[in-house]
């Protein structure tokens, strides 16, 4: 669907581009549009991709670079209620080849590998004008969650805490936790895992371009809208560092209030913070309670809005 409520019109062009002219597939029942495709014996597959001087700069170890690019994708795994099973790596390299950063890279990947449970089972390698990584990562589910099962009255929750990438990435001297989230995102494999199991949640999906864009993409999915309180949006900084940044890898997700108890008692399981944030709602478009606007994005990959800077963080 157009995404005009997203970061980056621009961006959401290309994917339309694509979208429109792919071909239908028996036993696909998600294709573009959710965090991964979903195929109807319940397995899921995504792709993200990581550019040296767009998605990481000088801040980012090459150890960092690698966890983060499984963290990113596990996260999207995560979004359908899936686990991970395996992953195939495609890098390019500069030449001449740098075979100490490559090194520190691999290490930090097969770290995050192995935190997650993912098997590298194959990939390409090629020499780049810059350094860059693409890992595709498979996995399966047992009760997938859509972004599209979301109905009005459902009340929005959201896990941890919001805007931490952003003050790692933007402030001054952002907290030692801020910089380790920027450099270190930590899915909620398990917890997304146990709502989807447990038939908790409506829709669900990750938080990787800022709760206003990706709310958005809920409720286009959903064919609903939302009203969110900005007193209830957990995190320390600013609104827009809470909303408008991105990198937050914390889930979203949708579900009628009578779930309320059994939500928190198993985000207290998983020792996470869930925090109920607002409400879907018949009427298309996303609303601040108390009247206010939303903050203008502060990123974009093609399009950067007034004020917004196009890199080094694009969405992963
Ligand atoms: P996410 O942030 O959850 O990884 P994206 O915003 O990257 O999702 O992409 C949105 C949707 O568009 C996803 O379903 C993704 O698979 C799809 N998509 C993105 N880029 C392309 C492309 N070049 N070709 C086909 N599908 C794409
Ligand atoms: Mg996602």
């Amino acid at each position: 669907m157009p995404d005009s409520d997203g970061p980056d019109p621009a961006e959401a062009d290309v994917i339309e581009l694509f979208r429109t002219r792919a071909r239908p597939l028996e036993g696909l029942l998600l294709g573009i549009g959710d965090d991964a495709a979903l195929f109807s014996d319940g397995r899921v597959v995504t792709v993200d991709t990581m550019v040296d001087g767009v998605h990481w700069d000088a801040r980012l170890e090459p150890e960092d670079v690698g966890w983060k690019l499984v963290a990113v994708n596990v996260s999207d795994i995560a979004a359908m209620g899936a686990r991970p099973e395996w992953c195939v790596l495609s890098v390019s390299l500069p030449s001449p080849l740098d075979l100490r950063w490559t090194e520190r890279f691999a290490a930090g990947l097969v770290a995050a590998c192995d935190r997650w449970g993912v098997a590298l089972v194959g990939g390409d390698t090629t020499r780049g004008a810059v350094r860059s990584a693409t890992l595709t990562m498979a996995g399966r589910a047992s009760r997938p969650i859509p972004r599209s099962g979301g109905r009005p009255g459902d009340d929005v929750w959201v896990t941890g805490e919001l805007g931490l990438a952003a003050e790692g990435f933007l402030a001054g001297t952002p907290r030692a936790e801020a910089l380790v989230r920027l450099r270190r995102p930590e899915p909620r494999l398990e917890l997304a895992v146990s709502f989807a199991d447990a038939g908790l949640v409506t829709a669900m999906m990750d938080l990787s371009d800022g709760l206003r864009a990706d709310l958005a993409r809920l409720c286009a999915a959903s064919g609903c809208g939302a009203t969110v309180d900005p007193g209830a949006i957990p995190g320390e900084g600013p609104l827009s560092w809470r909303v408008a940044f991105g990198e937050d890898y914390e889930l979203l997700f949708a579900a009628p209030a009578d779930r309320r108890d059994a939500l928190r008692s198993l985000a207290t399981m998983h020792r996470t913070r869930i925090a109920r944030i607002g409400r879907l709602e018949a009427a298309s478009g996303l609303r601040l309670r108390d009247g206010t606007d939303w903050p203008v994005p502060l990123f974009a990959h093609f399009a950067p809005p007034s004020g917004a800077r196009a890199s080094p963080r694009g969405d992963a």
